[in-house]
């Protein structure tokens, strides 16, 4: 056995001035690696090999927010006592337990304030799934809802739901038709209103705000006033709008909304749902007498210290975050426009600011990029974190027409990401997809 014959290897740079350079197999390029924005090593057959991160760039890079978020450190610090020196029962009535009923009810008055409505309308939940589910069943078993009307790109958390207890209670289930970008028919579903009006059913309407995989928004006042002109129950699952909008319910007709702590940078395991104090409903989960006997279970306190703290910090630095994350959406959309050719978007250019889903063209390279993406540390999903490993790809993408020629990659984003961090997911994708273009070619 002879010495193992030496290969040479390509490595290629991109961004910071970096030029293509070749390595001996081994050699160790730490000087170049910090210089470049985007490292690639290539085994000389065409095919990319590895892919470094640069070192002056934080890593992982972290654009997949709508899966879930950071928890804030302001929410952090608020929680703390209430992981350490504070840990009475609420339901105790000595002072230590009687310190956390305070800070529940305290948590409760601040969403309530902020969401427009009175604080007795607000049970905490374990989250967006927990308070979907209690909406839809309330609205069947105890409202006297005997149809329901949703979408075909609902959350798993409000179809799946929709679903069982569609079989379970033998109730017409109908999905609302939606335009190419995903935004719901609204002619189409005053047209099924009126035949579930005319066939005798009280519908359930459950549409969300705002979509977590392609971003398209809903108009919650319009369908607030259809359904409260054919009698129908609404529900709306809020989860990627809540502290990502202003709003007040006190103007909107909506009978339940749902909300999830952890998607605007409070903790996990924590929601609301929001009943309106026209409605009495029974409880999901049976037990202690908890929040006023509607959510059994000992309160999570410092989730619910966390999640007011963060929706008050959100909707605080509303209109600058807002300015900040729908800027680098709009620089990453111009970015992609620019340097991919034949790349598109699902959803509306005037979507939700915090996501943004990108239809690549199909092609050999595309077939691994998500996980070419977290191999240079790129943390994205290919549609919600809930369905990644969904047969088929994601429903959502399914449900809209023309999509059949893509890899969807979505990328959402917070008020802690930078340009800078664009310009790299950018430039990456660049050097995979289009490396002619990128100067990559080996
Ligand atoms: N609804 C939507 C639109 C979501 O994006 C999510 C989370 O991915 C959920 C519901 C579920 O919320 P949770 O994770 O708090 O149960």
């Amino acid at each position: 056995m002879g010495e193992p014959r030496k290969k040479k290897k390509y490595a290629v740079g991109l961004g910071m001035g970096c030029r293509k350079i070749s390595l001996e197999f081994g050699e160790k390029p730490e000087n170049f690696r910090k210089k470049c924005d985007v490292w690639i090593e290539s085994t000389g057959k065409g095919s990319f090999g590895l892919y470094y991160p640069s070192m002056h760039m934080k890593h992982p890079i972290y654009l997949d927010n709508a899966a879930t978020t950071a928890l804030s450190p302001e929410a952090l610090e608020a929680m703390m006592p209430f992981l350490t020196e504070s840990f009475g029962n609420p339901s105790s009535i000595y002072s230590i337990g009687r310190s956390t009923r305070v800070a529940v009810e305290m948590a409760r008055k601040s969403v309530a304030r902020i969401l427009g409505v009175k604080p007795m309308s607000l049970f905490f939940t374990s989250g967006g799934t927990e308070s979907n589910n209690t909406a839809i069943l309330s609205a069947i078993r105890d409202l006297g809802c005997t149809s329901i009307i949703t979408s075909p790109i609902e959350h798993h958390a409000v179809l799946h739901t929709a679903e069982h207890y569609s079989r379970q209670f033998g109730l017409p289930l109908d999905l609302v038709a939606l335009d190419d970008e995903g935004v719901v028919d609204y002619a189409d579903l005053e047209r099924k209103l009126e035949l579930h009006q005319e066939s005798g059913k009280k519908p359930l309407v459950s549409l969300m705000y705002a979509n977590n995989e392609i971003g398209s928004l809903l108009d919650i006042q319009r369908v607030g006033l259809l359904c409260r002109e054919y009698g129908a129950i609404f529900h709306s699952d809020c989860v990627q709008a809540v502290a990502h909008y202003p709003i007040n319910l006190s103007e909107s007709f909506v009978h339940f909304i749902s909300a999830s702590g952890h998607k605007f940078h409070g903790p996990k395991g924590v929601g609301v749902l929001y009943v309106n104090p026209s409605l009495e409903i029974a409880p999901l989960i049976h037990g202690g007498s908890q929040e006023r006997n509607m959510r059994a279970g000992t309160e999570n306190v410092y989730g619910i210290v966390g999640f007011a703290r963060a929706l008050e910090l959100a909707m605080a630095a509303y209109e600058q975050d807002r300015a900040h994350i729908g800027g680098l959406r709009g620089l990453m959309r111009e970015l992609l426009l620019q340097r991919l050719p034949g790349v598109r978007f699902n959803g509306p250019e005037q979507g939700l600011y915090t996501v943004l889903s990108v239809c690549f063209p199909k092609s050999s390279r595309s077939e691994s990029l998500l996980m070419d993406l977290d191999q240079a540390g790129i943390c994205v999903s290919g549609g919600s974190a809930c369905t990644s490993g969904e047969a088929g790809g994601s429903h959502v993408i399914r449900a809209l027409a023309n999509r059949e020629g893509c890899t969807t990659v979505r990328f959402s984003f917070c008020k802690y990401n930078t340009a800078e961090e664009i310009e790299y997911a950018v430039n990456f994708l660049q050097s995979v997809l289009s490396p002619e273009k990128a100067g990559v070619g080996v």
